[in-house]
């Protein structure tokens, strides 16, 4: 199936300059990933497993209204810039914890003059301690990042009460989302929702764990890192 086509299943009709601007972004991560290593998939499989599986987020949330959106563990921007060119209502900030990533998305940002979307170097954890973002945004993307326990306690607290995080997972998320399930609770997740789908045209099978902010979350979190990945929750 054509990629447009793909998108338009999401219920997504992309513009030629939305087109052009995925095609300038996938040329761009194709000349620097020979130097910079950014990620194993290959120009090929762009479309289908780095856009089509960034933008199968409509399967969770409503993408209509303004938002402010952190991507955790952006890495070369999946899914943050896709969605900021998809969804330029989105007020996009990239967040990853290895600076040489960061270099490059900047230079996407200048050369595709993407707007209301900036890079943020640090880990989440300590981010997330930050009044500057604790508690600021309405929705937190995490595509193959790290495991369910860890990941909401990376995430929730960045989260407005009301906000959503949305994981992108792989098919077998079952096992670390029963893990973090007392944790999600304990930091202020209302009960986790496991969305199933293939994506369109493909028979690759995805889940999505939609959470919403319920409560504030305590000052205890989010812990060190070290205590996040040896006490989970
Ligand atoms: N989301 C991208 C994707 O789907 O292609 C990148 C996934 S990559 C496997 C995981 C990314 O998370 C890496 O770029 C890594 O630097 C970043 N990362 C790891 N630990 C982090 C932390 N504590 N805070 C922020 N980013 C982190």
């Amino acid at each position: 199936m054509e990629f447009i086509q793909a998108v338009a299943e999401l219920g997504i009709s992309l513009s030629d300059n939305k087109v052009r601007l995925l095609n300038e972004y996938a040329d761009l991560l194709e000349e620097k990933n020979q130097v910079l290593n950014l990620t194993r998939i290959s120009r090929e499989d762009f479309d289908t497993l780095q856009a089509l599986d960034s933008l199968a987020i409509v399967k969770a949330i409503p993408t209509i209204a303004e938002a402010k959106v952190i991507d955790v563990g952006t890495g070369a921007g999946i899914p943050g810039v896709i969605l900021k060119i998809v969804f330029p209502q989105w007020d996009i900030t990239l967040l990853d914890s290895t600076r040489k990533k960061l270099t490059f998305l900047d230079e996407v940002i200048a050369k595709l003059r993407l707007k209301s979307i900036r890079t943020l170097h640090g880990r989440a954890e300590e981010i997330g301690r930050d009044p500057e973002y604790r508690q600021r945004f309405d929705i937190v993307t995490a595509r193959a990042v790290t495991a369910m326990p860890s990941l909401s306690e990376w995430c929730l607290p960045l989260l407005k009460t009301g906000g959503k995080l949305v994981a992108l997972k792989g098919e077998t998320v079952e096992d670390e989302l029963a893990k973090s399930e007392k944790g999600i609770q304990v930091l202020g997740g209302g009960r986790p929702k496991l969305i199933s789908y293939d994506l369109p045209g493909t028979e690759i099978h995805r889940k999505i764990v939609l959470v919403e902010k319920i409560r504030t979350t305590p000052v205890a979190y989010p812990r060190a890192s070290t205590i996040i990945k040896n006490a989970p929750l």
